[in-house]
């Protein structure tokens, strides 16, 4: 069987880590095409050195060093760089597969392009679709692209659904395959058992050490604040085309069900294993196969008890915003995402409480209560990120 060539744009990061380990079993049947760090590019040499991959993507400004490095490793490696050369390598004729495991908003350029190039796509970058879901859906559904979830709680949902369903997920709202609700599961962050009080005095030490979770500092502060699920309910809107009030979030500590498809006949199905990135991104990768994702299989009998507790909106106020920036529409979800990366950035460099991180996003929503046009492409959503941006710096200055 041909081999599937890879490109992981996000290489150097936990999504990263857990796609390359599973790359590195396999590779009878994958290729390590291309690969793309940022800040850390130590770490992406050694993965040169060990991949060997046909391009490189750096930030613009460390091309010099980048090729340096290459050359004393005797490395002979295309180097591309920057958001144009994320996209290079997302739409080159060779890529198979793109895995979009960039954090944030530096990942949605790459990712429509790879939609609109036709590529099969493993989505970790939730934030593309809560800035761009619409339009990341018509340029899947017009260029034939495929776009498998590794969002654990999505990628559980999607094996949830029977296989003519995956294929026409958009097709959920009209009820016609039974489906009544999604659930997406949480662990509850670290914050789970302590008050608010306490959680205004979280260091950035304790937000970022998740119970269940090894992940990047973003997504663990979001999941501090739940606003991880916030995005994460917004991104399951769109992939499986449902309203925000057919989507209902439980916290279940154990973080064992990765989420579940309520059915109208009553059924519940569910999808579990040990919390281990991996699952998801193996599945994806094989899809519709399955392949051995070095995770470490679930131990039943270790288990104690599997809870279920509803969210508390007012001690966790990111997840009430997601639900009503969803309601109102698209402008608002790029508003509430371009703020709370500002305001995450700003709490993980001191500036910032953990709690004044949903003030910040509630405010910059009222502030701006834009409404995307019809028709709305890149540029006018990017537009609207970057007054966020401003308005979130501008008052996250005044807080401090
Ligand atoms: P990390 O912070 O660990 O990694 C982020 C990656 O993006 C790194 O390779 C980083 O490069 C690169 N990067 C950062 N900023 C930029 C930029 N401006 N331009 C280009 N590349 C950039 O994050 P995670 O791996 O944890 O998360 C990645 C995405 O996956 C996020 O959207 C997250 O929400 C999602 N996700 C993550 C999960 C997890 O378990 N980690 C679970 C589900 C979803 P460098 O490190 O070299 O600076
Ligand atoms: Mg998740």
């Amino acid at each position: 069987m041909k081999k599937l060539r890879v490109a992981v744009l996000g290489a150097t990061g936990s999504i990263g880590d857990s796609t390359l380990a599973i790359l590195a079993a396999h590779p009878e049947a994958y290729d390590v095409f291309a690969l793309s760090g940022y800040h850390q590019l130590d770490k992406l040499l050694e993965l040169c050195q060990k991949f060997i991959p046909e391009r490189v993507c750096v930030p613009e400004a460390s091309v010099d060093e980048f090729a340096k490095l290459l050359s004393d490793n005797h490395l002979n490696i295309d180097i591309v760089s920057g958001q144009q050369g994320l996209i290079d390598i997302a739409t080159d004729r060779q890529t198979d597969v793109v895995v979009a495991a960039i954090v944030g908003a530096a990942g949605l350029p790459s990712t429509l392009a790879a939609a609109k190039a036709g590529k099969r796509i493993l989505l970790a970058n939730k934030e593309a679709l809560v800035m761009a879901g619409q339009l990341m859906i018509d340029a899947v559904k017009s260029h034939q692209a495929t776009l498998l979830p590794i969002d654990s709680e999505h990628n559980a949902i999607f094996q949830c659904l029977p296989a003519h369903i995956q294929a026409e997920r958009s097709q959920i709202h009209e009820g016609c395959f039974g489906v009544r609700k999604l659930w997406l599961t949480a662990s509850g962050g670290p914050f789970l058992n302590q008050s608010f009080e306490q959680m205004q005095q979280a260091s950035i030490k304790e937000a970022v050490n998740h119970p269940n979770w090894s992940m990047g500092q973003k997504i663990s502060v979001d999941s501090a604040t739940m606003m991880n699920k916030g995005l994460e309910l917004i991104e399951a809107c769109y992939l499986f085309d449902l309203p925000e009030d057919k989507i209902n979030v439980a916290i279940h500590p154990q973080s064992i069900i990765h989420s579940m498809v309520e059915y109208s006949d009553g059924s519940f199905l569910a999808q579990l294993g040990s919390p281990d990135m991996k699952t998801p991104i193996a599945h994806a990768l094989a899809y519709p196969n399955r392949i051995d994702s070095g995770a470490q299989p679930l131990d039943l009998f270790a288990l104690n008890a599997l809870e279920f507790i509803k969210p508390d909106e007012q001690k966790f106020a990111c997840l009430k915003l997601a639900r009503e920036a969803m309601k109102s529409g698209n402008g608002a979800t790029i508003v509430l995402n371009a703020a709370n990366e500002i305001a995450v950035e700003a709490f993980l460099a001191g500036q910032l409480g953990l709690t004044q991180i949903a003030e910040i996003n509630e405010q910059t929503l009222v502030s701006l209560p834009e409404m995307l046009p019809n028709h709305a492409d890149i540029d006018d959503i990017l537009a609207i990120d970057a007054k966020a941006r401003q308005i979130s710096q501008n008052l996250i200055a005044k807080a401090r």
